[in-house]
């Protein structure tokens, strides 16, 4: 039968960072198991912002440890992530400007490169955006975003070139217990014994966990973006932005065009095996709208494309990233909440230090872990812009 050290479920951005941080602690035999291909989750469908501005502590942590990486990958992982520094504005309601403020703070505190802008030096750093609802942004001038197919390519070669193997299109049917210990997971192939299992299944999640009776309050979503191509007179320059008040993020995409997200409110749950890869008219219009009244010169832009993906909110909106306290052995990085793809170098590194050594010590996992809903402690921000979290079905 064969065995393994480590089984981790799942080929996306986390998964693949997992194997990777696993072979370089030292554990030899690291198998993923991945029930497409690499990239076939939400990762591959991401916008793939990466920045530092969180309204909480923890996740600004994973964020700058993460930011380490993808300003160095060549050398701490090898190949390309594609990063493009072209800056960050953070748009926030004016009545939130306190919150605005602490959180910038704090960002600063962790280690992130921030700065609080009034809306006319923004301006005169972005022309082309409008400024007219906003009294203050945050600013983070070497943020931007990377690509998330090429950044999980380039973990899986580094980690295949360390050891891994990689079943590709061999779906984990089920995982095998053994009283409160994980002892393999079930294949189509067959077995694969282990006591080590790491669940990075994204929207799939629930149906592994499910069946050895872990129930974690997780629910898929839906994500969906579209593509504007830029208009006659929009000048060049473009960076990233997440506008808290139009509840939209955008950057550039292809040399010429616009990528934008938009919330739409919370929709009922998603089957990830069947959901529409292609968003409908209403949704189109919507972003258009959301994309004019930042950007009035793309009132003149032409629609170029739009696709959806599926990502797994927690009932938080925050990662659950740790041990599953029913099953020794059963670790997991889940519920993302469309925002966990930035940090997913430091969420692999510190789920091998997890699994090595019985502890994270890059970053503390301990407000990720599993158990804070069963504790009744759900994950409440501070400082945060109006909207709850609770609104949100997009990546942030
Ligand atoms: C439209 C969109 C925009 C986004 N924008 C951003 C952004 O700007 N910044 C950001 O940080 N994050 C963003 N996100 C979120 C980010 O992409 C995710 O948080 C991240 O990619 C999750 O990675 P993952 O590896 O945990 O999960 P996934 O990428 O979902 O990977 C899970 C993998 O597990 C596999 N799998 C599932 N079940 C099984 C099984 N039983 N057996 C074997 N394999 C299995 C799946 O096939 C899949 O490949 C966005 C997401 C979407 C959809």
């Amino acid at each position: 039968m064969e065995t393994a050290d480590v089984v981790v479920i799942g080929a996306g951005a986390n998964g693949t960072s997992t194997a990777f941080h696993l072979a370089k602690a030292g554990v030899k035999d690291v198998v993923v198991v991945e029930k497409n291909h690499l990239g076939a989750g939400a990762t591959g469908k991401s916008g793939a912002l990466v920045r530092m501005h969180y309204t909480n502590e923890h996740e600004t942590r994973l964020a700058v440890e993460s930011f380490k990486y993808f300003t160095n990958w060549s050398d701490m992982v090898g190949g390309d992530c594609g990063l493009n520094q072209i800056g960050l504005f953070v748009f926030t309601p004016p009545e939130h400007y306190a919150d605005l403020e602490a959180n910038v703070a704090m960002q600063k505190e962790v280690g992130a490169e921030t700065y609080l802008l009034t809306a006319e030096d923004a301006a005169e750093i972005d022309p082309s955006v409008s400024f007219h609802d906003v009294t203050h942004v945050a600013y983070e001038p070497n943020s931007g975003y990377a690509d998330p197919n090429a950044t999980t390519y380039s973990f899986a070669r580094a980690a295949m070139d360390m050891g891994v193997r990689f079943k590709l299109d061999t779906p984990v049917t089920r995982i095998l217990t053994e009283g409160d210990r994980v002892t393999g997971v079930e294949t189509p192939d067959g077995v694969i014994q282990t006591s080590n299992v790491v669940v990075c299944a994204g929207a799939w999640a629930n149906k592994l966990f499910q069946p050895i009776g872990v129930d974690l309050p997780l629910e898929p979503k839906y994500a969906r973006v579209s593509v504007f191509r830029w208009s006659f007179d929009r000048p060049e320059k473009h960076m990233t932005y997440i506008d808290r008040i139009n509840g939209t993020w955008s950057r550039p995409t292809d040399g010429h065009s616009t990528l934008i997200g938009a919330e739409t409110g919370v929709r009922p749950s998603d089957d990830p095996d069947h959901y529409q890869e292609a968003p409908n008219q209403d949704y189109v219009n919507h972003c258009r709208q959301q994309l004019i009244n930042r950007f009035p010169v793309m009132r003149h832009s032409t629609m170029r494309g739009t696709w959806a993906g599926i990502l797994m909110r927690s009932v938080d909106s925050r990662p659950v990233i740790g041990s599953v306290d029913q099953y020794e052995g059963l670790y997991c990085m889940t519920g993302d909440s469309g925002t966990s793809f930035k940090t997913s170098p430091a969420i692999g590194k510190c789920l091998s230090e997890l699994i090595t050594t019985g502890a994270s010590s890059t970053v503390d996992l301990t407000p990720f872990r599993p158990s804070r809903f069963a504790e009744g402690k759900p994950w409440v921000d501070v400082h945060t812009y109006g909207s709850t979290d609770d609104e949100d079905t997009i990546s942030r």
